[in-house]
C-alpha cells in the first residue's frame, strides 16, 4: 500500500502520487503517459494530475495495476484552474 510520507519528491502537488517503493517497471508510464513519468534510473512520479473524471479513472486504474501498490490517492481533490477569461476582439 502506498505511503504518502514516502512520496517521490518530483510528484506534482495534488491528489495522486507515487511513493518510493516504485520498482521502475514502467507500466504506469506506458499505459498512462499523460500522468506518469519514469525517467531512466529513477522511480515514477505523477507529472500531471487528472483534470477530468475520465483522467481520474485512468489514474485510479494505474493505482490498481501497480504491482507494488506504489501509487496513491490521498483524497485531496484539487480543482482544475479556472478557464482563462475570453478575450473578445472587435471585428473590423
Ligand atoms: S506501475 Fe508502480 S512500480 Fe511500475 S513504474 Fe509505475 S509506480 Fe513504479
Amino acid at each position: 500500500m502506498s505511503d504518502r510520507a514516502r512520496r517521490h519528491p518530483r510528484n506534482v502537488a495534488g491528489q495522486y502520487y507515487v511513493d518510493t517503493s516504485c520498482v521502475q517497471c514502467r507500466l504506469c508510464q506506458d499505459l498512462a503517459p499523460g500522468h506518469f513519468m519514469q525517467p531512466p534510473e529513477e522511480g515514477s512520479f505523477v507529472h500531471r494530475q487528472p483534470a477530468t473524471e475520465k483522467e481520474r479513472e485512468i489514474c485510479d486504474m494505474m493505482l490498481e495495476y501497480c504491482p507494488m501498490g506504489a501509487i496513491g490517492n490521498d483524497g485531496v481533490v484539487t480543482s482544475p484552474p479556472p478557464p482563462s477569461p475570453q478575450i473578445r476582439t472587435r471585428e473590423v
